[in-house]
């Protein structure tokens, strides 16, 4: 089983060659590919760090090639890149921009393709399938590229996209991974926590970008992890925001913005419900539950005094409440 793997890392690492390859030296690549990241604002040294690629609009050019360099079709075809067909396998991700994924150690596990068109019929973003080797649970973008950037600053930024852990990088902000469109995972988190306790959630401004921070920080509490979450503009994304910022006010934003969960929940009520009484209520007991989650006793204890004091509620209440959700701990 060892043999299959490194036979797909094998093909995986010659398919990120290849798109790179195609994107700087093949004339489709440079008028299609390399055009649109020229576009998006990317340089050459960031094109490279990431090794962004372009996979040709062809059947099979990308197959045809990797076969004919030894690569075999089962591997081609469990790794995903290639899609089975009787007659004329075809290349998964032809006509898209591509984006490597790695692992920690700097593995190609999988990639992320970007049609090109705003064709929104399409799927915007095609991922490798799951496989022996791609377990999208359990990666995160970017994180070869800012591990050792996370560890000295002690903090990690969690964006959505791809082209958001890219933009930062180009700003000089390194230390920043993408949990690429899922839902964050406790594997994810976990890799994170393995170089800081510190994360920043910087989703995206719109209501799935809310969503989807509301729903992380239980999940970091649960780890035993420190959660802070900053927002942007209605709109914006750190790729957008971060593309017409410099960079001395781009790091100026996320520290006057960062808020820790409890600051962050009490501002959405701000701007929702400053008056609702029951709404008020609803948001409190939701704080209590993300304070439910922290591991140490201390820290709780902590926030339900910060809670108190910003939503003008007695310690007393915050404290029976939590009694109730904690039993299991003394
Ligand atoms: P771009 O700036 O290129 O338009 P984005 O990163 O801002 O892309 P979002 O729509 O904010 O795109 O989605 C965030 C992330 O979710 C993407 O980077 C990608 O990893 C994932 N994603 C988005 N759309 C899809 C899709 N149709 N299928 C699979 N994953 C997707
Ligand atoms: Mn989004
Ligand atoms: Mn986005
Ligand atoms: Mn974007």
């Amino acid at each position: 089983i060892t043999d299959v793997r490194e036979s797909m890392y094998l093909v995986s690492e010659f398919a990120k060659t290849y798109f790179h390859d195609t994107l700087f030296n093949s004339e489709e690549g440079k008028a299609i590919g390399y055009s649109y990241f020229k576009e998006r604002g990317f340089t050459n040294e960031t094109i490279n760090k990431f090794s962004l690629g372009y996979s040709p609009e062809s059947w099979d050019a990308f197959t045809k090639e990797a076969l004919g360099k030894g690569y075999k079709l089962e591997f081609l075809e469990s790794t995903g890149l290639t899609i089975p067909r009787d007659d004329r396998p075809f290349d998964r991700f032809k006509g898209r921009v591509m984006f490597p994924i790695e692992s920690m150690s700097g593995r190609v596990l999988g990639f992320g393709g970007r049609i090109l068109t705003n064709d929104k019929k399409a799927a915007k973003y095609l991922n490798s399938p799951e496989s022996e080797i791609y377990h999208k649970s359990k990666v995160l973008y970017g994180i070869f590229q800012a591990k050792q950037s996370i560890a000295k600053l002690n903090n990690c930024y969690l964006v959505e996209g791809y082209t958001d852990v890219i933009q930062f990088n180009q700003s000089g902000i390194e230390n920043v991974v993408s949990s690429s469109g899922t839902a964050l995972t406790p594997d994810q988190i976990r890799l994170i926590n393995r170089l800081t306790k510190n994360i920043t959630v910087l989703f995206d401004g719109d209501a799935a970008g809310l969503r989807a921070s509301i729903r992380g920080i239980d999940l970091i509490l649960e780890e035993g992890m420190n959660v802070k979450v900053c927002t942007f503009p209605d709109g914006e994304d750190p790729d957008s925001f971060a593309k017409k910022t410099s960079y001395d006010d781009l790091v100026l934003y996320l520290e006057n913005n960062a808020k820790d969960f409890i600051q962050f929940k009490a501002s959405l009520l701000m701007n929702e419900a400053k008056n609702d009484p029951i709404k008020k209520a609803d948001l409190i007991r939701d704080m209590v539950v993300s304070i439910s989650k922290i591991p140490d006793r201390i820290q709780r204890e902590i926030y339900i005094q910060e809670c108190s004091r910003i939503m003008d509620i007695s310690e007393q209440v915050l404290q029976s409440t939590l009694a109730q959700l904690v039993q299991k701990d003394v």
